[in-house]
């Protein structure tokens, strides 16, 4: 089978051995896959994974011979195959399992391949009103859907996302589902039109920026976009991180002190609440899509998603 392998380089190889099921898997057939940043960071070394890419996939599950009523379903999944038997597991909190693997991002292959291998328990069935092209954005929307989940948003709250790439335009759509009084800040204006086509407030950079706000979700990963999520908070407001940093920010906590803020940490989300935007079309995602290519040309794949101002890129099985 084909995959794309990352060890030093990246590469498309051809004649990958088959897939032997281990107990509790499924074996899964990729149909589209997505391209996310933090693949491009794997490939600039900045993860230390070695294998095959890819984690936000649809596809068809090919053999669970452990689950057989799963054969011939299109699926997404959680990218965190847990253990089922530590606290964290028993306590319901799966995603923070010590021995979990993270598909095609810590200890586990992923599915930038013809097939590949998840636990049935984290597969969900996708529902037919739900195209391929919008499945591959269940991980990252769960993603963004996991920010109400941790955060109470209510209508009079004023609310800022900084960032206007691919997850900063899925925060802001769910977020404007609450009702709230949302901006986005960004740097692209491209990119914010499709916000502004969806009733949703914008802000370049440079412009005057909103002070006082109740909630600041922090979608850039870089410091620059904290010290901005910094400026822009009330006292006693909430900042969600919902991006890695590369390095060590550096932030001045004695202001988070004084000024009592809370910071939160947000990473994967509800793929429940994630399909049924996707189904009730409440979210659009597929104009993130800024290219699609057959996975035979991943590599010219992987280079378009790298230059600026690209949004989602998309491989076709
Ligand atoms: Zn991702
Ligand atoms: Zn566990």
């Amino acid at each position: 089978m084909r995959g794309l392998v990352f060890t030093d380089q990246l590469e498309l190889k051809r004649d990958l051995e088959s897939l032997s099921i281990p107990p509790g898997e499924a074996l899964i057939r990729s149909l589209v896959v997505g391209i996310c940043n933090t693949d491009i960071e794997i490939v600039r070394g900045y993860f230390g994974f070695q294998g095959i890419l890819g984690h936000e996939f649809v596809g068809v599950v090919e053999k669970c011979p452990d689950a057989p009523q799963w054969e011939g379903k299109r699926v997404v999944g959680e990218i965190n195959a847990w253990c089922g038997e530590c606290p964290a597991c028993h306590r319901g909190d799966e995603s923070h399992c010590p021995n979990r693997t993270t598909l095609g991002i810590f200890g586990r292959d992923g599915a930038m391949a013809d097939y590949f291998l998840l636990p049935h328990r984290v597969l969900y069935e996708v529902p037919n009103s739900v195209s391929d092209e919008e499945a591959v954005f269940t991980e990252p929307l769960a993603a963004a859907c996991e920010i109400p989940d941790q955060v109470s948003i209510r209508p009079q709250d004023r609310v800022v996302v900084v960032g206007d790439g691919k997850l900063g335009l899925l925060c802001a759509q769910v977020l404007h589902l609450t009702g709230c009084e949302l901006v986005v800040v960004g740097k692209h204006l491209e990119k914010l039109d499709l916000l502004r086509n969806r009733g949703i407030k914008t802000c370049l950079l440079g412009d005057s920026l909103p002070g006082g706000v109740d909630i600041v979700v922090e979608a850039t990963g870089n410091e620059d976009g904290f010290q901005l999520a910094r400026q822009m908070v009330r006292p006693r407001g909430t900042i969600v991180l919902k991006s890695t940093y590369h390095g060590t920010p550096q932030i001045d906590l004695s202001m988070i002190v004084v000024d009592e803020i809370r910071l939160i940490g947000s990473r994967c989300g509800p793929f429940g609440a994630a399909l049924r935007l996707l189904s009730s079309k409440q979210v659009d995602v597929t104009s993130l899509i800024s290219d699609r290519f057959p996975f035979d040309e991943a590599l010219t794949a992987f280079q378009k998603a790298r230059e600026n101002g690209v949004l989602k890129v998309l491989l076709d099985f």
